[in-house]
């Protein structure tokens, strides 16, 4: 029987945990909007929304009484029933996108995986006996944890010592057109990108090379996949970075702030890519759950909206402005990247390899933000963040900063 009187620390982690993860000492408790408690009654300001997930910052009311409403409906059929939460979102999400069809899973990882067996599967029935098969993507990216997301993903460190791997994936450098160009041919099936590479270091997508991405795919029939895992539900100011890019794929796929912090993720394409997903080819136990997709319905019509999403922009432009000035001010940025909400401060020459160094400080000093690799400080707020949340978040880090300078 559990004891709720318990008390718990880092400590207990490292007994009971695999130790896949490093987490802070700290243990946050509860959340409101863009503030958080640890165990301590501490409060932080939160910029990093869950790793650009808690799009409408934590305790969420409309969120909370979807979930509590729908809680008290039906929690699980399988997907040997559809049902109404499911429908609502699938519909939602292919009116608001270039997409017709939709496949629910859990998790980004679980979204590409889709995405890229569906690659496969279509260049297989729609090229058979050619050789189609074979993925592109790019170095530094990042398409989540499974053997071939991991394999797809262009971090070779995610995949060392997980050997055999699965073949037919190359990787080009990202933004470079030539060096696409020299990869791709007909037996090419897919090009894989994120339209802002997250975790490789918050670096967008060139728009000429998008273009030319899917310039190239049309040329040889292969398909082209936008991870927007990270990207996705208004983070860049859009509802899918996509759409601010000009460039429109053929396979997207979505998750992280999907669920404001509910897990979920989906998989979204044309009718007729979507052909070759036939019944019986994939599956998901809890794809399209009833309680997740009640949250995602809120999550959606809360921020498909065109003030929101415009106000994405201007309150990533202040964050940007302030965090250069910072920089600036005590050497430690040499640019701040990103768009929207999804920000990248650079560490400079003497910061180089030490962003989690900014990380630790801005605990002891009530915020909490991420790294993008070694020397990138990431910033992925609740969209829904607050003038003064902001700036209250970004007076501590400051104080963070100049501790450690
Ligand atoms: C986080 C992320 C993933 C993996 O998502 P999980 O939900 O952790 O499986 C995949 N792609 C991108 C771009 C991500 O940022």
């Amino acid at each position: 029987m559990s004891d709720s009187s318990k008390e718990y620390s880092r400590a207990t982690f490292d007994e009971v945990m695999v130790p896949n993860y490093n987490p802070a000492a700290i243990i946050p408790e509860k959340g409101e909007g863009s503030k958080v408690w640890d165990q301590n009654g501490k409060d932080y300001i939160d910029f990093a929304g869950g790793i650009a997930v808690t799009a409408l910052g934590h305790n969420h009311p409309g969120m909370i009484k979807a979930l509590k409403e729908q809680a008290d409906k039906v929690w699980h059929l399988s997907n040997v029933f559809t049902n109404k939460p499911a429908l609502e979102l699938a519909e939602k999400l292919t009116d608001a996108t270039f997409a017709d069809k939709v496949f629910f899973c859990n998790s980004g990882g679980e979204a590409n995986e889709a995405a890229f067996k569906l690659v496969r599967k279509y260049a297989n029935d729609n090229f058979p006996d050619q050789g189609k098969n074979e993925i592109i993507a790019f170095k530094q990216s990042f398409h989540g944890r499974t053997l071939f997301t991991v394999c797809v993903g262009g971090q070779p460190k995610y995949t060392h010592g997980f050997e055999p791997l699965p073949g037919g994936i190359s990787h080009g450098e990202f933004n470079d057109i030539e060096s696409l160009k020299d990869l791709i041919s007909d037996r090419t099936c897919a090009v894989v990108m994120e339209p802002v590479q997250g975790e490789g270091g918050i670096i967008p997508a060139d728009p000429a090379f998008a273009k030319a991405a899917r310039d190239l795919c049309d040329k040889h029939q292969a398909l082209l996949v936008f991870d927007e895992v990270q990207t996705g539900v208004g983070r860049t100011g859009h509802l899918y970075a996509y759409q601010g890019l000009g460039v429109t794929p053929d396979i997207l796929t979505t998750a992280k702030a999907m669920g404001g912090g509910f897990p979920i993720g989906a998989m979204l394409t044309t009718d007729k890519i979507a052909k070759s997903m036939g019944i019986g080819t994939h599956g998901s136990t809890y794809g399209g759950n009833p309680l997740a997709c009640a949250v995602s319905n809120v999550v959606i019509d809360e921020i498909n909206k065109p003030e929101v999403l415009a106000a994405v922009k201007t309150k990533g432009d202040k964050i940007r402005a302030r965090l250069q000035a910072i920089g600036k001010k005590y050497g430690v940025f040499d640019s701040v990247r990103g768009e929207g909400l999804l920000i990248g401060a650079v560490t400079s020459e003497k910061w180089q390899a030490k962003a989690r160094e900014f990380l630790v400080s801005g605990w002891e000093h009530g915020v909490m933000c991420l790294v993008a690799g070694p020397s990138v400080v990431r910033f992925a707020p609740a969209l829904n963040i607050t003038d003064d949340e902001i700036e209250l978040g970004l007076d501590r880090f400051e104080k963070a900063v100049a501790a450690i300078v």
